[in-house]
Formats: structure tokens, C-alpha cells, sequence
């Protein structure tokens, strides 16, 4: 069965529990990655998954919340290579190709010149033969791509759909993404407010990775064109005949008991599936 790992969320804003936007999906083969939010190398670390062994990388959108560890990722990935790695396969809304060209990208990249010094320092040559690397060190493999609403992105065993979701438009393309294979489909809506392009893309799926960011009653007006709260969190789930749903993208003002306790009342409240509490570090069975 798909494994579903938490590692990240929660919002910018850091505390003791929860930072940021990132989930790892074990499905068939392969390790995806659903946005690379703070410390999201380093939790991954934390789960036991090495980072080597992610070969492809999903963003919903280019907030800091959802992408900041992108340079960490790529360059501890790229640290401990040893020649034998997958390419790795990055996909998101605009401006994911730029990113990572400005980040990796030969001459313009920010970090091109520790590449060059890792491909050419006899220091960094020795710790790359040291772990089993063979051969000339060649930079890093990325192939990059843009994703617009629609797109359908296929591995080994699994299929990747993209949709457009309601969030921080025009400045920032948003995507939801629904993975479907063999054994089992779940979906994640990335940010979003409630919007029928999220309830069609969920439809029966087995698990629906859901933004709960806060009570629906605290919810400022702004954030109601952006964001999910407790009762649209269950509405969507009900609308899309999701199985089960596990929130996520608490803010810090749900995370204590009574808070908590409230929220997943409200949400029991009109969504009779089982609901998970997202924690990070939590695995989620499918
Ligand atoms: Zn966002």
C-alpha cells in the first residue's frame, strides 16, 4: 500500500511541532515529494528516507512555506552522490523551471560554484570515491518542468494529475495534485480556498491531504479567498466522497488541546470519515 509520510505542516511561521509544507509518498518504487518546505531535508532525515532516493519533487506553489528548502534538497542530494543516482525529476506551477535554473543552472546558478568546487576539489573527489562514487563527478541531473492545470505527469506505477486550485492568484499559480495507482489514489490540495477544481479532483479518492488552517469562525476575510478552514476542509472531503482525510497547514492557535479538539469536532461534525490530525513525522497508512 502507498505510504504517506508528514513532514511538514504547518505555516511560515515556526514552532516546536510544526514549519512549513512537505509530504513524502511511497508509491510502487518511488519516492515523491509534495512540496519542499523549511527543514524539509532535514525531517526527511528524521523519517529515515534518504534524500538520495527521491527522484521526484511535486510543488503546488512557489510560498516560501511550500518551497525554501528546495536549495537544501538539492544540493545535500547532489553532496552525496556517488554517480549511480536517478535524474531527478522536479515539476510544479511557474516559476519552477526559473527557480531551479537560478539555483542550479550552470554559470547563473546561485550554488554553481559549489558545484564547481564538489565536481573538481580533490577533497570532495575523495569523499565521492570514499562512498562508492566511481568515475568522472559530473553535476547534478534536473530536469525541471512547468505545470499548468490539466497536466498528467506518469511513473512507474503511478500517475500524477495536476489542477488549478484557488489561492494566492494572480501572483502565484497554485496547483492540487491526485495521485492514482494499483494500489491505492490520494490527493492533496495544496493551499486553497474551497473550489469546485479541488472537490473533482479528490472524487472517491482513498486519502485527501487536506489544508484545515484554522477555525472557519476565525478566518479574516482575506484568508477566506485564499485558505481552508475547519468547515470547508470537511465540506470538500464530503462533496469529493474522499475516504479519509488528514489535515494539515494547521496554524499554531489550533495546535492546542481545546482548539484541536474543537476543530475535529466541527469537522466530525459534517464529514463522517475518519479523520487524522496531521502531526509531523506521522505516517499515514492508505
Ligand atoms: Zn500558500
Amino acid at each position: 500500500m502507498p505510504r504517506l509520510i508528514i513532514l511538514g505542516c504547518g505555516t511560515p511561521a515556526p514552532n516546536l511541532v510544526r514549519w512549513g509544507s512537505a509530504f513524502l509518498l511511497n508509491v510502487a518504487n518511488d519516492w515523491l515529494l509534495f512540496d519542499c518546505g523549511p527543514a524539509t531535508t532535514y525531517k526527511m532525515y528524521r523519517a529515515g528516507v534518504k534524500v538520495t532516493e527521491v527522484d521526484h519533487v511535486f510543488f503546488t506553489h512557489h510560498h516560501s512555506d511550500h518551497d525554501s528548502d528546495y536549495p537544501c534538497f538539492l544540493l545535500t542530494r547532489f553532496d552525496l552522490y556517488t554517480g549511480k543516482e536517478n535524474p531527478l525529476n522536479v515539476y510544479g506551477p511557474p516559476p519552477t523551471e526559473r527557480l531551479t535554473g537560478q539555483l542550479m543552472g550552470k554559470e547563473q546558478g546561485a550554488f554553481w560554484h559549489d558545484i564547481v568546487a564538489l565536481t573538481n576539489h580533490p577533497m570532495s573527489l575523495g569523499a565521492y570515491r570514499g562512498r562508492g562514487g566511481v568515475g568522472e563527478r559530473k553535476p547534478p541531473v534536473i530536469h525541471a518542468r512547468d505545470l499548468t492545470s490539466g497536466d498528467v505527469i506518469t511513473g512507474d506505477g503511478w500517475q500524477v494529475r495536476a489542477a488549478e486550485v484557488a489561492h494566492a492568484q494572480p501572483y502565484l499559480d497554485s496547483l492540487g495534485y491526485r495521485v492514482d495507482s494499483d494500489v491505492g489514489s490520494v490527493a492533496f490540495s495544496g493551499d486553497t480556498r474551497p473550489c469546485d477544481a479541488l472537490t473533482e479532483l479528490a472524487r472517491d479518492v482513498d486519502l485527501l491531504v487536506m489544508e484545515c488552517t484554522r477555525r472557519e469562525d476565525d478566518m479574516s476575510e482575506g484568508s477566506r479567498t485564499a485558505e481552508t478552514g475547519s468547515r470547508g476542509s470537511a465540506q470538500t472531503a464530503v462533496d469529493s466522497g474522499a475516504k479519509k482525510m488528514v489535515l494539515v497547514h494547521q496554524n499554531e492557535m489550533i495546535d492546542d488541546p481545546v482548539a484541536r479538539s474543537e476543530v475535529i469536532a466541527e469537522v466530525k461534525g459534517i464529514y463522517d470519515g475518519p479523520v487524522i490530525w496531521g502531526e509531523e513525522l506521522l505516517e499515514v497508512k492508505i
